[in-house]
């Protein structure tokens, strides 16, 4: 049996690779342009890469508005926002050891400053405001006489807000500060003009913008590479940044994604702008409902919005038709709620039923529609399934018992309803509130309550539910609340009925 696929709107975590990329880096790969290494410029095959290379690299520089020579290859933004954030940092480490950033950044930049810190460097991580947006007063608050460089993105990957860089970027630049943004979501989904903005640096991803995956470049402001060191070192190729023999074929479709993206941009971008507009109205009359980053310039392509009374892994299981993130795809193995959400002053509970919409060049109006429907009934479901969809828990009878455990703003929420008569558990019913296990296994147990009296009323342990319905262990602990619960009813059940 095959599962019919599910409809893709994780644009933000990665794009689909356009047909005409794919087919440029076929050809580049099965042809006479595959074979040399670019290096090897003493014949034909290795002149034949380094041209191919070099149209493409013409092409990457043109979606920024870069000259040629300003472009280096590396591996993705991650490696470019490496090399950027290290190799500024120690480059420039005799001039000053302080450098700015901010909260929101991606773990790319994230986990290099952090290791700068290790060597020595101070670090300033500035907040958001409850927009998104960092505001270039507090930038220049935190400039030192002693900060060497600022790293500000210009898009954020999980709610899609523009920053002002262009005024961020003018206060490093009075100050002689190097000044690096993560463009990994905005190139290719708003024009960018490296020349115009006083920027130094800039990481850019062939993945994010229809190309393949393992491709990017960090643009370097002539001028600023005398303020750079490498962080690999090997045959000097990229003017000594990043040295390695150059994936012809990868770079090939990255300069093919990138020529299909410069052209397209204009008309995409109002088409997208479009869809997000739908999106928004489609599930905004759901009521309960946040866009985050509201306020705040954001890119078409990305919708990111929260859900009162519902939980964000029960929301994701639900829409098994849909292929979405909560939080950023980096992050969302785990159940911790987006730092970035936090950081924007959303509480835990609202962090964690986000959802993370981002849609692209496939995208169509009834991909869209199809998305709305889908939340829309995943949405109403849970938030039915919640103890919060009716009244607190008293009995409506004599012959109820009501327990509970948990509650709202908790992880976790349950409250059982049992009918009650001859010391029995005539039926059942449930109302809970937290992860898939959490409501699976509170639906298993009520369907089990049925004959039971008050003293046996747990139809087992949680480890024995845990082992039924293969909750790994870590959740263990959620399924307790579920047991508490039962206790809950136990203490409530009346001496006489
Ligand atoms: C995707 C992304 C990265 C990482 O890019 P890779 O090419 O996957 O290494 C870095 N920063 C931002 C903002 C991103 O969205």
């Amino acid at each position: 049996m095959t599962v019919p696929e599910p409809l893709y709107l994780d644009y933000a975590a990665t794009t689909p690779v356009d047909p005409a990329v794919a087919a440029a880096m076929g050809s580049c790969l099965a042809g006479p342009d595959g074979i040399g290494n670019a290096s090897s410029i003493t014949h034909f095959f290795g002149r034949r890469a380094a041209e191919r290379i070099e149209r493409a690299r013409g092409e990457v520089a043109a979606l920024i508005g870069a000259a040629p020579g300003e472009i280096v290859f590396t591996s993705g933004a991650t490696e470019s926002d490496n090399l950027a954030v290290l190799g500024a940092a120690r480059a420039n480490a005799h001039r000053g050891r302080h450098i700015v950033s901010s909260r929101i950044e991606h773990k790319a930049v994230l986990d290099p400053v952090k290791r700068l810190e290790k060597e020595g460097f101070a670090v300033t991580l500035l907040p958001p405001d409850r927009s998104g947006r960092i505001d270039p007063n507090i930038v220049s608050a935190a400039l030192r006489a002693d900060t060497v460089l600022v790293s500000i993105m210009l898009v954020n990957n999980e709610i899609g807000v523009i920053q002002d860089i262009a005024s961020i970027g003018d206060l490093c630049r009075a100050r002689g500060v190097l000044f690096h943004s993560d463009a990994a979501q905005a190139a290719g989904r708003i024009p960018i003009d490296v020349h115009a903005l006083p920027v130094d640096l800039m990481s850019i991803t062939a993945h994010k913008l229809y190309g393949p995956k393992g491709i990017g470049a960090l643009y370097v402001r002539s001028g600023a590479r005398a303020r750079l060191q490498p962080i690999v070192f090997g045959g000097g190729q990229e003017n000594g940044l990043r040295p390695g023999t150059l994936p012809t074929h990868q770079i090939a479709g990255f300069g093919v994604a990138c020529d299909i993206a410069r052209r397209s941009l204009g008309a995409e971008g109002a088409r997208l702008a479009g869809l997000r507009e739908r999106l928004w109205q489609g599930l905004a009359s759901l009521g309960g409902v946040h866009a985050n980053g509201e306020g705040a310039p954001c890119v078409p392509g990305i919708l990111n919005v929260s859900f009162e009374g519902v939980e964000g892994e029960s929301l994701v299981a639900g829409l098994c038709e849909l292929a979405v993130s909560t939080g950023s795809a980096c992050n969302s193995a785990s159940a911790e709620p987006s730092y970035v959400l936090r950081a924007l002053g959303r509480d835990t509970q609202v962090a964690q039923s986000s959802l993370r919409l981002s849609f692209g060049r496939f995208s169509l109006p009834q991909h869209i529609d199809v998305a709305v429907e889908a939340i829309r009934r995943e949405v109403t479901r849970l938030r039915a399934l919640s103890p919060a969809s009716e009244p607190a828990g008293a009995p409506s009878s004599p012959a109820q018992v009501v327990g509970e455990a948990g509650g709202p703003g908790r992880e976790v929420w349950i409250r059982f309803r049992l009918s009650i008569g001859d010391g029995l558990v005539k039926a059942a019913l449930f109302k809970a509130y937290g992860c898939p296990h959490t409501l699976a296994v509170a639906a298993w147990v009520a369907e089990r309550l049925r004959g039971r009296g008050r003293a046996d009323l747990a139809p087992g342990t949680p480890a024995e539910w845990a082992e039924a319905l293969a909750v790994p262990v870590e959740k263990l602990g959620r399924l307790l609340v579920v047991e508490d619960a039962l206790a809950d009813c136990a203490r409530h059940w009346p001496e006489r009925e």
